[in-house]
């Protein structure tokens, strides 16, 4: 499927219209952001890498029965994806604290939460996603009270998949941003699961191997990235159309 015209070019992808209306072809660019995209740093093979990991981990979901986007991958830097009517709302997941949850609550990293917290962001980087509440989102709009229940839900069985996906190959998956929208009527996972929206610390050291290695300027981003794509599967040889990689599992 051809690419025709750019339809959105966001932080770290740019997204293009197709000859069929219903699909869309994203393109992963090398390019990382922290800060609401002030501050922006492009590195060699990124794109290649999360848009293999992200196909990987949307077959995974697709075969745990979680309805995604993906279609098929394209090329090293592009995959084929549905084209859905995004919800303007950031789903997270957290299963111990991290980030803005110890900024805003004033406690310590790494406390192992009773249950997984469900957390509601606005979309808006102007506004640095303010975090909101399902009845905002009533109230507004923005999603509809059976959308946000069917969000919850997919958001949950994502995360028992990926705990597990990630704990077999060594690494705890602290928390993880999802966002969804409407494919005929139909809640379905979009955008992308990739290190650049996740925490991931490794089991044993607790080494952080995510973008937080790009927030904290620790360096090895390209290389945790890679470790952790190399640890659960992620087959990262350069694209061909016949590989069994870009079969549907
Ligand atoms: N996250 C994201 N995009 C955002 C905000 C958060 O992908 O715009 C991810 C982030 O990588 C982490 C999780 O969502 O895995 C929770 O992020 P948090 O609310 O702690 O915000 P942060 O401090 O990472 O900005």
């Amino acid at each position: 499927m051809q690419k025709l015209a750019e339809l959105y070019r966001g932080k770290a992808k740019t997204v293009y219209t197709t000859e069929d209306p219903n699909y869309l072809v994203l393109e992963f660019r090398n390019d990382t952001s922290a800060m609401d995209g002030q501050r922006i740093q492009a590195f060699d093979r990124k794109g290649m890498i999360n848009n293999k990991f992200n196909h990987f981990i949307m077959n995974r979901l697709e075969a745990a029965g979680i309805p995604t986007q993906m279609e098929r991958l394209l090329s090293d830097n592009e995959a084929l994806v549905k084209r859905l009517e995004m919800i303007p709302i950031e789903c997270v997941i957290r299963n111990r604290t991290a980030g803005s949850l110890v900024k805003r609550l004033g406690i310590t990293e790494n406390q192992v939460l009773n249950h997984p917290l469900f957390e509601l962001f606005l979309k808006n980087d102007q506004l640095h996603d303010p975090i909101v509440s399902e009845a905002y989102c009533k109230a507004f709009g923005w999603a509809s009270e059976a959308h946000l229940a069917q969000m919850k839900k997919l958001s949950y069985q994502v995360n028992d998949v990926l705990s597990k996906l990630f704990d077999d190959a060594g690494l705890i998956l602290v928390d993880f941003k999802l966002e969804f929208g409407l494919f005929e009527n139909k809640i379905t996972l979009g955008d992308e699961f990739s290190p650049d929206g996740c925490r991931l610390w490794d089991k044993k050291t607790l080494e952080k191997m995510d973008k937080d290695r790009f927030r904290g300027n620790l360096g090895g981003v390209i290389e945790a990235y890679e470790q952790v794509a190399k640890r659960i599967g992620v087959p990262l040889a350069p694209f061909s159309d016949n590989v069994s990689a870009n079969k549907k599992i």
